[in-house]
């Protein structure tokens, strides 16, 4: 279907007051690289009967949006012509299932259930504090749970297809809610099978309980590599992902791309595989950055690295070839 035309209207009315919503908010106040147009309409459903009513509201083939944290989320200048969803704070518990004797018993299995919009860094806190170990390497990546379970988001050895046991997903397209099995998600590297329609709400991950002291030194010690190895300011971490037995950092590094810039976006001169986006920069700044680097490792390694980030509301997303080819 056409998304141009009045559908904003007809939509907005068909929500009506049930569901918090805002029009042409601004991605750049919602993602972590600072950049990008007017999201059409941002909906901040609080609870699973409210996700319901936006299902039943959205006009069929309209483009939906789940936006997280926004920490891995490039949205064009242009901005989304469709429905973004944000789940509301109503998604942010966080629940410690403890065996008996908790905190006693090293080694004993622990269930950590959490809202889909928990940052990861307070789920590895929390975790952390109540001597749950295993979700320590969160700490360090700023996505939220939904994002971490749609990307495989992971670091430190560890993913989150090895901690997640099971999901719970709302799918949009067809107002239904299904509890996913880690092992039916076709995890792989920083990929999953869950679709641009569906919304992951909560996650059950496993834990082992530990000293609360040694899971806290580990979360220290994260945060130390972190500092100690990443860029600050406005940027969205690894841009491409690795290639099989291979660093994409390295390459773009060896390729001569440390500094790189176009207009307000620059390569971080700390790590290759980081862009930054400085003060003023756009999001086309950024993305013509990726689409240079990414032909310029091509054109020395012969290796076509692939983006890790996602690309919203460009005429080519998520795919740079036909950029490169031009
Ligand atoms: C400084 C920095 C360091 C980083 N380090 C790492 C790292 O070490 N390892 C790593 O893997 N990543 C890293 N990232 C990238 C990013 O944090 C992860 O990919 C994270 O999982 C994205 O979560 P998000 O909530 O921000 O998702 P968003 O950026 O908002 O969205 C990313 C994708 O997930 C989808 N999505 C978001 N929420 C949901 C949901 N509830 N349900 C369904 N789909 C959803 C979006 O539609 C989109 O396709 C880093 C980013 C930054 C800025």
């Amino acid at each position: 279907m056409k998304t141009e035309g009045d559908w904003v209207e007809r939509f907005v009315s068909a929500v009506g007051s049930a569901v918090s919503l805002e029009r042409d908010a601004p991605a750049g106040a919602l993602c972590t690289w600072r950049v990008g147009g007017p999201l059409r309409v941002v909906v901040r459903p609080n609870s699973r009967s409210e996700l319901m009513t936006l299902a039943e509201a959205l006009p069929e083939g309209l483009p939906t949006l789940v936006i997280g944290r926004g920490s891995n989320l490039l949205v064009s200048d242009r901005g989304f012509d469709g429905v973004c969803v944000m789940l509301g704070s109503d998604f942010e518990s966080i629940e410690m299932l403890l065996p008996p004797g908790a905190g006693v018993d090293a080694g004993a299995d622990a269930v950590v259930v959490s809202g889909g919009a928990v940052p990861l860094p307070v789920l590895a806190r929390r975790s952390a504090a109540s001597a749950v170990a295993g979700l320590e390497f969160y700490v360090g990546i700023p996505g939220s749970v939904g994002g971490a379970v749609r990307m495989n988001a992971g670091g430190h050895g560890q993913t989150t297809a090895e901690v997640l046991l099971d999901c719970e997903v709302f799918d949009l397209a067809n107002a239904s809610l299904n509890t996913i099995a880690a092992h039916e998600l076709r995890f792989d590297y920083r990929s999953s099978a869950i679709r641009p329609t569906q919304v992951v709400t909560s996650a059950r991950f496993r834990g082992v309980l530990d000293l609360r002291d040694a899971c806290e030194r580990r979360i220290d010690d994260v945060v130390a590599w972190r500092r100690a190895h990443q860029p600050g300011g406005a940027n969205a971490g690894s841009v491409f992902a690795n290639p099989h037995g291979d660093s994409a950092g390295r390459l773009l590094d060896t390729a001569g791309c440390k500094n790189a810039a176009v207009g307000g976006a620059e390569v971080s001169s700390k790590h290759a595989n980081f862009i930054q986006a400085n003060p003023g920069a756009t999001a086309n700044d950024v993305y013509s950055l990726i689409s240079f680097v990414r032909s310029r490792v091509y054109a020395v390694h012969g290796v076509d690295l692939q983006p890790e980030v996602q690309c919203a509301g460009f005429e080519y997303p998520p795919d740079l070839h036909k950029e490169l080819s031009k």
